[in-house]
């Protein structure tokens, strides 16, 4: 989007490094967690806070509790087992409590001598012997106890570099800064909503969250639903929503072409397929091609679960751009997934005599280059890819429609690079395709004014996979089953995901499984798919999977999404607890899309935890894609489920799309209000929004 012109009289905050002491070392680190000028700073609230303004006695303490104690050392010892600890015995007034070091010096553990005084600050856990505290921070001391602080200590997000300490002092000077040049930070909610709410003004809400007085504790639960909180995150959410709507704005300056609503090639796709949409389907194509044949943009999400055939949907709409004389991208976030896009499309298309090219981060140079020029002549019709398509290189000759294949994996400014695409003057409709259900007000949230379908049927035929959480301990077991499923002609995945920090060590993981697994199957042709092969590579294994010329492939994550062989009906997922809900699901999307019955097996390594305990339940219990988001949505927070978190897409730094969905309608009446008030309109979103602004979705 083009950044909105300056209005004159907006003040911008100072940067970091006006403060004493902040060099181009320590803005750089500001940088990597979005600090960038003094705003910024108080706006980076605590994430909890620590009450080091009294000491708890030993007898009050509680498993949970994070406090400071003062006590008198008694005894101190070094424990041998697997590995050396220390531990310290404290006592007071009656009471105990241990201390346990795994990491120590000689010289610290001489140190804890019999009849020290001793003030720690630190965690209260259960432990062998009773309540312990492991590694606290301490101080001892005889003599006169050091003073103890007189507000809540908080304690901030940081990053690698930057203390606590470092970032307590930089958040109080900037606040020292404000009270001496306050007008980089003026009240801009309306005294009506301030008053009618009764919030605090900005600068009593930053200082209560920053310093809180008194002896009051708040963890951050109740801090955010506390009346400072609470009028931040509607100032947030406020400046978000303005800044969609003047970007939306902008973007409808430019309008679509309009593709009218016969098309041949539609039609003729729809005769030359082996079945007949489901009535969602044809009812989400309707939608489509409604909005199509408007100059307005579209802007429209499809979500289906996985297998409920949102590809062809978008392949007719590809038709009726290409009837029109336009250019079509297709843009999925694998190669892996976009090869299958490829093949789709070169199977439904080019009879009809389309041309269809790929586009690829892998690709000979001479492919490329032919690439280039096919798509800036117009031959390419279609045009299939990863992010490659969106790459600076790239020039359309008549870009009209995007298909985006998986949306959340993208970052918006990717997406919105490849709009810049269409010809001057012009915004190409965009179609979002995800197996992600997203509730609608984090959808809103998200990209502003968007569009909705819905493909809430599966073809004919499907049936339920049936899963099975197993141990890891049953390994035996799960290999003579998948012996007797290929003697029976079926073909099977066994996937390895993520187990190690790296791409590279995770595919040597796969190397290794596929080798195990042929010593134990020595029958069975076994194949091996991973993200480091090329791209050449890569599709001939997957052929020579769907050619049944394969019986087990061995595959990491690379297959998650969109690949599609009716014949694969037994899944196994090692170390199944280490992924999530969204993605088991996705995965498990592979199987269960041919005549047989298919089977799912979730191997663990024990002991599970509670939480993956969960998730691998639900997964059992479910086979409803929307029932496992919304699990999933509870389990993980929207960030993450949305995945934009580290594509910055809807970086908010406070509200909680979640948590403070009930505020939204308030907030979208709010912004409604602020038409009016285009200066404080522009001051919010620089306040909130400033330097993240490229990412907000148009
Ligand atoms: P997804 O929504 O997960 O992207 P796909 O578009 O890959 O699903 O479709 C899954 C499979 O179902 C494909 O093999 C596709 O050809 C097939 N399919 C799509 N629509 C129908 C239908 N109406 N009837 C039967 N099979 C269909
Ligand atoms: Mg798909």
């Amino acid at each position: 989007m083009t950044k909105p012109a300056p209005v004159a009289d907006i003040c911008q905050a100072p940067a970091v490094t006006s403060l004493s002491g902040v060099g181009k070392a320590l803005a750089g680190k500001l940088a990597r967690v979005h600090i960038h000028d003094l705003i910024d700073l108080l706006l980076h609230l605590p994430l909890r806070y620590e009450d080091r303004t009294r000491t708890m006695p030993l007898a009050q303490l509680k498993p949970g509790l994070n406090c400071l104690i003062e006590a008198e050392v008694v005894g101190s010892a070094l424990h041998r087992g697997r590995r050396t600890s220390l531990q310290v015995q404290l006592q007071e007034q009656g009471g105990r409590l241990n201390l346990r070091f795994i990491h120590f010096h000689a010289n610290q553990a001489k140190a804890f001598v019999r009849g020290k005084r001793i003030r720690c600050f630190g965690e209260v856990r259960p432990g062998p012997q009773g309540l312990e505290m492991v590694h606290p921070e301490y101080r001892l001391f005889t003599g006169d106890p050091p003073a103890l602080a007189d507000k809540l200590t908080p304690v901030y997000p940081t990053t690698e570099g930057i203390s606590q300490t470092r970032m307590r002092q930089l958040v109080a000077l900037a606040w020292q800064e404000y009270e001496l040049h306050s007008h980089w930070l003026r009240e801009l909610l309306p005294d009506s909503i301030i008053s009618k709410h009764g919030l605090p003004p900005i600068a009593t809400a930053l200082k209560q969250l920053h310093f809180p007085d008194t002896k009051q504790v708040f963890e951050l639960s109740e801090a955010s639903t506390s009346p400072a909180y609470q009028r931040l995150i509607i100032e947030e959410l406020l400046a978000q929503q303005l800044c969609l709507r003047q970007a939306r704005q902008q973007a409808s300056l430019n309008p679509a072409p309009a593709f009218t609503a016969d098309s041949h090639t539609a039609n003729q796709l729809c005769q030359s397929l082996p079945f007949t949409l489901t009535r969602a389907q044809q009812r989400v194509w309707h939608e489509i091609q409604t909005d199509i044949q408007q100059r307005k943009p579209m802007l429209r999400m499809v979500q289906g679960d996985v297998g409920s055939g949102k590809t062809i949907v978008a392949a007719l709409a590809a038709c009726q751009a290409i009837d029109a004389g336009y250019q079509v991208v297709i843009l999925a976030p694998t190669e892996i997934l976009a090869e299958q896009h490829l093949h789709n499309f070169q199977h439904w298309l080019q009879p009809m005599q389309i041309g269809i090219t790929w586009l690829a981060g892998k690709q000979k140079a001479v492919e490329r280059r032919q690439a280039l020029a096919a798509i800036a002549d117009g031959k390419a019709q279609v045009i299939v890819g990863t992010h490659a398509v969106f790459q600076q290189a790239v020039t359309y000759q008549h870009l009209g429609l995007v298909i985006v294949d998986e949306q959340h994996r993208f970052g918006v400014a990717q997406r919105q690079a490849l709009l810049q695409k269409a010809p001057a003057g012009t915004t190409p409709h965009q179609l979002i395709m995800s197996a992600t259900p997203i509730p609608r007000t984090l959808a809103m949230s998200a990209y502003g004014d968007l569009d909705h379908s819905l493909i809430d049927e599966l073809p004919p035929g499907r049936k339920p996979i049936n899963t099975v959480v197993i141990s890891n301990n049953k390994r035996d077991q799960v290999i003579a089953r998948i012996e007797s499923a290929c003697s029976a002609k079926q073909q099977v995945y066994w996937i390895c995901p993520l187990i190690e920090a790296s791409e590279e060590l995770q595919c040597e993981a796969a190397e290794e499984t596929a080798e195990q697994l042929t010593q134990a199957l020595p029958r069975l042709r076994i194949g091996l798919i991973h993200g480091r092969m090329s791209a050449d590579e890569k599709t001939t294994i997957m052929a020579n999977f769907k050619a049944a010329e394969l019986d087990l492939l061995v595959a990491t994550t690379v297959i998650e999404v969109g690949v599609d062989i009716p014949n694969a009906n037994l899944m196994i997922i090692d170390n199944a607890e280490r992924l999530g809900l969204a993605q088991l699901h996705q995965l498990r999307g592979r199987v269960g899309r041919g005549q047989a019955h298919s089977h799912c097996l979730l191997m663990y390594q024990t002991p599970l935890a509670r939480l993956a305990r969960e998730r691998l339940h639900i997964l059992r219990q479910s086979n409803d894609g929307f029932v496992i988001a919304e699990k999933d949505l509870q389990l993980r927070g929207p960030g993450e489920v949305l995945g934009t978190r580290q594509a910055g897409a809807i970086s908010l730094r406070i509200a909680d799309l979640l948590r403070d969905a009930h505020l939204l309608p308030k907030v979208h009446k709010l912004a409604d209000h602020y038409i009016q008030h285009p200066q404080h309109s522009q001051e919010l979103i620089q306040r909130w929004v400033g330097s993240r602004q490229e990412y907000i979705a148009v």
